[in-house]
Order: C-alpha cells, then sequence, then structure tokens
C-alpha cells in the first residue's frame, strides 16, 4: 500500500520538481486540465505587457522587423521541431489545428491521388476527436474520396489494404489516453502505399515524439495544451521534406509566398514549410507561447523530454494505483492502458454509479469545487461511455498532488457528495 509519507520522498528525490516555480498555479488548487489548457507561466505576465506597451504601444509598425514578429512561426517552430523529433526549419506555428489539419490533409490527398489515382479511401477512428473527423469529412467529399471510420485495432489493421490514400490518426486518443507505436503504423501503412498523417494535439510536449525517427509524412498539433502557450495559441505543422515542395496547400496566402513583400499578383509558394503559412499572424498570442517552450529549455538541465515522460507514467502509475487501492469499494474503471507503450499523459476513468447518468459529469463537477481540476467528456449513449479525464502535466505536478487529488476522490464518492444539485448544471464548455 501506497503512503502520502511515499509521495512526499518521491517529491523530494524528484529533480524536476522546481519547474513547477515557473508557473502561476494558486495554493490549493491541484490542476489536472493541462491537456486540455496548459498553466500560466509567470513570465507569461511580463511578456505580454513587453509586447503589447513596449513592441506594439512604442515600436508601432517597426517591431515586424525590430522585435522579430515576422520570423517567429519559424523561431517557435524549431523550439517545437526539438520536443518532436523533427528538423531545424521544418516546423512553423500558425492558425489553428483545425486550420492546419485542413491544409495537411489536402496536400496529402493531392500527393496521393498524383502517385496513385485508383486509391479512394482515407481512413480514420470514430473516437477521434470531432474537428479531425469533420475536417476529414468535408475534404473527403470536396476531393472525391471515400472516409471510413474503424472502430478497432482489428479493423484499423484491415483497413490497410491497396484503396487507402491516407491514414489519419491522434497519436494519443484525447478521451481514453491510449497511445499509438507511431513508427509501427506508419510502416505498416506506408508499406500499403498510403501516407500518415498524425494530430499530436495530446503528445507534443507530454511524450516524446521521433517524427523523422518513425518516417512520419505529416503532422500538425496544438500549442496550449501541454505547451501551455495560452488560450488558443497557434497550432504547428510539420510536412516531412520529401513532401513539402511537391504541392502547395490550398490556402495559398501571402505569408506562404515566395517573396510577400513583392506583392506580385501571382501566387509562387515559398520554399519549405513557410508554404504552410497563410496570413498575419496572432503576434500577441503567438510571443506568448515563447514563454510555454522556454520552460521546456529549462527542463533540459533536468534530462529533458526523457526525464520528464518518466516522471509522467510514474505519476499516471501511481493514481491509477491510488484509485484501485483507495477507491476499491466504488466500481471505478480505468480505461487508459496500463501498458507504459501504450499510455499517454493522461488517466481516464468510467463507471462508478451505474444507475445516474449524471455520475461522471457530477464526480468531476464536485472535485472541482475542491480545487482538483480534471474534466468530463461526454460518450455518446452507445459504443463510448461518459468519461473523467485527468491529465498529468510533470512540469508542475508532483507526487502528493496525485495523492490529494485521489483522496479527494475517494471523498466526493464515500460522503456522497456529488449527489448534490449544484454539482448537475452543465456549462457550455466542460
Ligand atoms: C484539442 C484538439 C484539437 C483542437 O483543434 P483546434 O483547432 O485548436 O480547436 C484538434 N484535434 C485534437 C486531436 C485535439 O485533441
Amino acid at each position: 500500500m501506497t503512503t502520502l509519507d511515499d509521495c512526499r520522498k518521491l517529491d523530494a528525490q524528484d529533480p524536476l520538481r522546481t519547474l513547477r516555480d515557473h508557473f502561476e498555479i494558486a495554493p490549493g488548487i491541484i490542476y489536472l486540465d493541462g491537456n486540455s489548457l496548459g498553466a500560466m507561466p509567470k513570465g507569461a505576465v511580463d511578456r505580454a505587457v513587453e509586447v503589447v506597451s513596449r513592441q506594439w504601444g512604442d515600436g508601432l509598425i517597426t517591431s515586424w522587423n525590430t522585435a522579430g514578429w515576422f520570423d517567429l512561426p519559424q523561431r517557435l517552430g524549431d523550439q517545437i521541431a526539438a520536443l518532436i523529433g523533427a528538423g531545424t526549419g521544418e516546423v512553423v506555428v500558425t492558425d489553428t489545428t483545425s486550420v492546419n489539419l485542413y491544409k495537411v490533409m489536402s496536400a496529402a490527398l493531392r500527393i496521393s491521388a498524383a502517385d496513385h489515382p485508383d486509391r479512394r479511401l482515407v481512413v480514420s477512428e470514430r473516437s477521434n476527436f470531432p474537428t479531425d473527423l469533420y475536417i476529414a469529412e468535408n475534404l473527403c467529399k470536396e476531393l472525391g474520396f471515400k472516409l471510413q471510420l474503424v472502430e478497432s485495432e482489428q479493423e484499423l489493421a484491415q483497413s490497410i489494404n491497396c484503396d487507402l490514400a491516407v491514414l489519419m490518426l491522434t497519436h494519443v486518443n484525447y478521451r481514453t489516453g491510449a497511445m499509438y507505436d507511431m513508427a509501427a503504423v506508419t510502416a505498416s501503412a506506408q508499406a500499403s502505399g498510403a501516407l500518415v498523417v498524425w494530430d499530436l494535439a495530446h503528445s507534443a510536449g507530454a511524450v516524446a515524439v521521433h517524427l523523422k525517427a518513425a518516417n512520419a509524412d505529416f503532422a500538425i498539433g496544438c500549442t496550449y495544451k501541454y505547451l501551455n502557450g495560452g488560450p488558443g495559441s497557434p497550432a504547428f505543422v510539420w510536412v516531412n521534406p520529401r513532401h513539402v515542395d511537391r504541392f502547395w496547400q490550398p490556402l495559398s496566402g501571402w505569408w506562404g509566398h515566395a517573396a510577400p513583400f513583392e506583392f506580385a499578383p501571382g501566387y509562387e509558394p515559398a520554399k519549405g514549410v513557410a508554404r504552410y503559412l497563410c496570413g498575419t499572424q496572432p503576434i500577441v498570442s503567438m510571443s506568448l507561447l515563447e514563454c510555454g517552450l522556454q520552460i521546456y529549455q529549462a527542463s533540459a538541465a533536468f534530462g529533458g523530454m526523457p526525464a520528464l515522460r518518466a516522471k509522467s507514467l510514474a505519476l499516471t502509475d501511481l493514481f491509477i494505483d491510488l484509485v484501485h487501492q483507495r477507491c476499491a469499494k466504488h466500481n471505478m474503471r480505468v480505461v487508459t492502458p496500463v501498458d507504459h507503450a501504450r499510455r499517454g499523459s493522461q488517466v481516464s476513468l468510467e463507471g462508478g454509479d451505474e444507475t445516474d447518468r449524471n455520475f461522471s459529469y457530477a464526480v468531476i463537477q464536485a472535485l472541482i469545487a475542491r480545487g482538483v481540476i480534471g474534466d468530463f467528456r461526454a460518450g455518446d449513449g452507445k459504443r463510448l461511455h461518459d468519461i473523467m479525464r485527468f491529465g498529468f502535466t510533470p512540469l508542475y505536478l508532483g507526487y502528493e498532488d496525485v495523492w490529494n487529488a485521489v483522496e479527494h476522490l475517494r471523498d466526493v464518492l464515500d460522503s456522497g457528495e456529488w449527489k448534490q444539485p449544484q454539482f448537475r448544471q452543465k456549462n457550455a464548455v466542460t
């Protein structure tokens, strides 16, 4: 049996524990939602003042050159490249994940159509994040492809055949936290002649990603989740250099032009991933992302991404063990894989009181009222069950936090506190 004392000892021995000092997290809050919106880096406040007041207010338009605004997408892209196993100059930060997915899927489908005109199938998972499916659905209609949604690994394996044009998967599932073996899945799809697009929304900054070693074709991802870029901070896009100059993406705006300030009437795409830019970037928001990325640079002194990944697994192992040990009588099921190679940086629970449809939602609300912030994701009433999601960010969470979170959960369940009516009211954002 694990004790509170064990957890305190683990914290005392943890070389990464000082990284928490880079974040603004109110006392008493245990933040388990960094997989949805990362916590605020302390440096973000000064950076916001600097960008708004000095660079914009004083510098006015000269700041495009003097404050390095113009090359921010590339500069931040290089910092992210280091976290996802991509090369320098291969990643840009721009637009949203949804928009970037539209661009890379368009490119992938056009490349496939040129190389293998008879392949008309696009495959993804029914449990993928909805925006990914919506973007794919519409693009398939537009370009004459068929979208097939698989529901199991077995169906996925069967779908990898001579009809497959593009396989579009999210590396770590947003609901279950299950992680694919990127290299193995990529190799098998490519062996059949298909291209593979990876969504790294729940991977970047959370698990070690090696895009080039896995020989992936395209990747996109969020920066406001584990990378702590701030609400709505722009997303990133990576294209394998073997594809990047073959087709330009369809949002052919002036920022992706070879010479934007020549104001030529005709479009000529820039060389490399810069052509995946479209229009003027949200500089204030993008500037704040750098504060989140700097904390990853600071983590290098303590072992960087491999050390963060090891701690994330230790935290999620501890959470799973404590839920089993301390909440046993409440029939909570861990839906996240126990196998480390298959687990992202979150733990999802389902179950509890089967007779109450609001159970998972109400438990999360009761925990939030106690300062333990996780979230709820609704099921579809059929195959997908309602889940309680707990994200574990090793940059700012410790072992005692995990202990306390499970104690609150146990208390909310033992006391029946979750049954109180105020925990049933639904908010717009869950
Ligand atoms: C969070 C998330 C998104 C979000 O897309 P936005 O365009 O930033 O709203 C997309 N895909 C996945 C898999 C996600 O988890």
